[in-house]
């Protein structure tokens, strides 16, 4: 279903696999260009950077996370990481099968996943991104570090920032 932002006029999707809130506002909010870290990007990333960003487009992994006009299924999860009190969506599937991921099929990079973290941008990076291969991803999951962010208390689809509220779609 689509939305106008209160805050800042965009309109946009909110659904199921979007990102759970404005993603203008989300950008605005970015403090990295594109919001890519020079962690992650070719020339300026540490040798043990998860992922350095050669060739990937963070805006077009970010439009197609966010929802936007794309063919097939599209998206992302949203977790609550409990560590940082931050909401952190992570893309449907690995880099090598999303748009922007560049040219890494074959190579081990390809099956990372594109982190969105802190959509909130309450930190002093703002929301940014970062790249989890599964194993460390599920690790997360498993210790509880990462939790599913809550949904709707009425759809049980759309993500809520707070258990038991009730999402745009379904508001009257
Ligand atoms: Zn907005
Ligand atoms: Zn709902």
């Amino acid at each position: 279903m689509r939305h106008k932002c209160t805050v800042c006029n965009n309109e946009f999707e909110l659904a199921e696999d979007t990102l759970p809130f404005c993603p203008a506002c989300i950008k605005a909010k970015m403090k990295h260009p594109k919001g890519l870290s020079p962690k992650h990007t070719s020339g300026t990333a540490p040798l043990n950077a998860s992922y350095i960003a050669d060739g990937v487009d963070p805006e077009v992994i970010y439009d197609y996370m966010a929802g936007g006009a794309h063919p097939g299924p599209s998206g992302c999860k949203v977790f609550y990481s409990t560590k940082h009190k931050s909401f952190n969506a992570v893309s449907h599937m690995p880099l090598g099968q999303i748009p922007g991921s560049g040219n890494f099929n074959g190579k081990p990079q390809a099956n990372q996943f594109a982190v969105w973290v802190d959509i909130d941008g309450k930190s002093a990076q703002g929301p940014h991104l970062m790249f989890e291969d599964e194993t460390h991803l599920n690790n997360r999951v498993r210790t509880s570090e990462w939790v599913p962010a809550p949904k709707c208390a009425n759809c049980c689809k759309v993500v809520v920032r707070t258990k038991g509220d009730i999402c745009l779609n379904c508001k009257k």
